[in-house]
């Protein structure tokens, strides 16, 4: 018999988790090169593919054939590059991502794998979600379930800080795109989302983005010349973009030298409130975000027990800093924000397949109810495996009856709707 693995598929890095039934916990599996994430990029070489932490490094050292973040551009069908005179989408990248990640798992535990869970962003819509599942099975794995991301998050947390009718905001800002749920624990052991928003083209990303930005103003103000202008000195700081925003985590203040046509080699400082400054624009975007959803709950920051923070971005201190100043909720960071959702994937992968009767469909109104409930003392989940979670769509459903001429019969939208992982 096989294992069943969870796969967090990220923009930015991906990783693989497996239910240990000896302590009864998700645990990571390392990849091939003896790392818990593999970033998802890959290099298409002259005569292979590379996959992971070694294309990484061979995209930020400028060489060719290197491409990432196409998780942003998962369900579009059209050619995200070109190698080797074949055409990959975005699907096609993901397909080669998950077969490196079946594979290595299964050269570390010695075992096949049979089954697996992989998360996508809350968010996404269902082509992007169509086009995940067709990228795991040209990969060769057998998908049991596509579950979104923050509600597997919580699934880590509720595992040892179990609290009934707690009402958790998941703030889950990763490396391309931002989510973020509203769910509630209801009787033990069953967690209910009970509305989900987000943008998924808000992440990490836009914040190296506007680093880069700041790097270019800077330079231009202390010696008038346009960065832009500059190829070389350009990409050089593109490609470090990311090393050094995470460094302004660390560090007051942060450097890097480029090469400039009339000044030569020319040393830029970075402080972190000048990043701060610059990026506050792009906290203040999921701010309404959460905002607004509160909002559609009928809920205020007050009605809320705590807010988790999941996905990496959340590391950069301006993030709990900006959620206190506007919830006044010290956001709590229980989880690892790199491993809770491929965790939550591995305890989904190994719950027993419900025996679907029926579909019951709930509206958020139907929920209003339950939301009055006082969250009461912390405990820890009796039995993981007996965790049920009712996730919730983020985009509202309808439904089309075509007849035999084609031609299409499509009702009112439904409300948001419910569903019983
Ligand atoms: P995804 O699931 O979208 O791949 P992750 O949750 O893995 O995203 O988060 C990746 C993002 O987190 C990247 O944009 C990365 O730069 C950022 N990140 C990771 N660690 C840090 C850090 N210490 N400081 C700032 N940003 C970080
Ligand atoms: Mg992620």
């Amino acid at each position: 018999m096989g294992i069943k693995i969870g796969i967090d598929l990220g923009t930015t890095f991906s990783a693989v988790a497996v239910y240990d039934e000896e302590s009864g916990r998700p645990v990571m599996v390392k990849n091939q090169e003896g790392e818990w994430l593999t970033p998802s990029v890959i290099q298409f070489a002259d005569d292979e593919i590379i996959i992971g932490s070694e294309a990484k490094d061979s995209y930020e050292n400028g060489e060719n054939g290197c491409v990432s973040v196409f998780k942003r551009r998962m369900g579009d069908p059209s050619p995200y590059c070109v190698a080797g005179g074949k055409n990959y989408s975005a699907q096609d990248l993901s397909a080669i991502l998950l077969r490196y990640l079946k594979e290595s798992t299964e050269k570390i535990t010695g075992q096949r794998v049979d089954e697996a869970v992989v998360t996508v962003p809350a968010y996404f819509y269902q082509q992007e979600r169509a086009a995940t599942l067709n990228a795991a099975k040209t990969a060769g794995l057998n998908v049991r379930q596509i579950i979104n991301e923050p509600s597997a998050a919580a699934m880590t947390y509720a595992l040892s800080h179990w609290r009934k009718n707690a009402k958790i905001m998941v703030y889950d800002l990763g490396g391309g795109t931002f989510d973020v749920t509203i769910l509630q624990m209801s009787d033990m052991p069953v967690m209910r989302s009970l509305k989900t928003t987000g943008n998924h083209m808000l992440g990490g990303k836009d914040w190296d983005d506007l680093l880069i930005r700041l790097i270019c103003d800077k330079i231009f103000s202390e010696t008038g010349t346009d960065l832009r202008s500059v190829p070389a000195a350009y990409k050089a700081v593109e490609r470090q973009a990311e090393t050094l925003k995470k460094s302004l985590t660390q560090l007051y203040s942060t450097s890097v030298t480029v090469m400039l046509p009339e000044q030569g080699r020319y040393k830029i400082t970075v402080t972190v409130d000048e990043f701060n400054e610059y990026t506050r624009p792009l906290l203040e975007r999921t701010g309404s975000l959460c905002r607004n959803l509160l909002g559609e709950l009928n809920m205020s920051w007050d009605d809320l027990t705590d807010i988790l923070l999941v996905g990496g971005s959340t590391r950069m201190k301006q993030v709990p800093a900006y959620l206190e100043e506007i919830s006044g909720h010290t956001p709590i960071s229980h989880v690892n924000p790199d491993e809770a959702v491929a965790m939550g994937a591995a305890i989904q992968v190994n719950l027993p397949v419900p025996d679907y009767k029926e579909v019951s469909l709930r509206t958020v109104q139907d929920t209003a109810e339950v939301r009055q409930s006082a969250a009461e003392e912390e405990t820890e989940l009796s039995s993981p495996l007996s965790l049920r979670y009712t996730d919730i769509v983020a985009h509202a459903m309808g439904i089309i009856a075509v007849n035999d001429e084609g031609t299409y019969y499509i009702n009112k939208q439904l409300s948001v709707v419910s569903y019983q992982l």
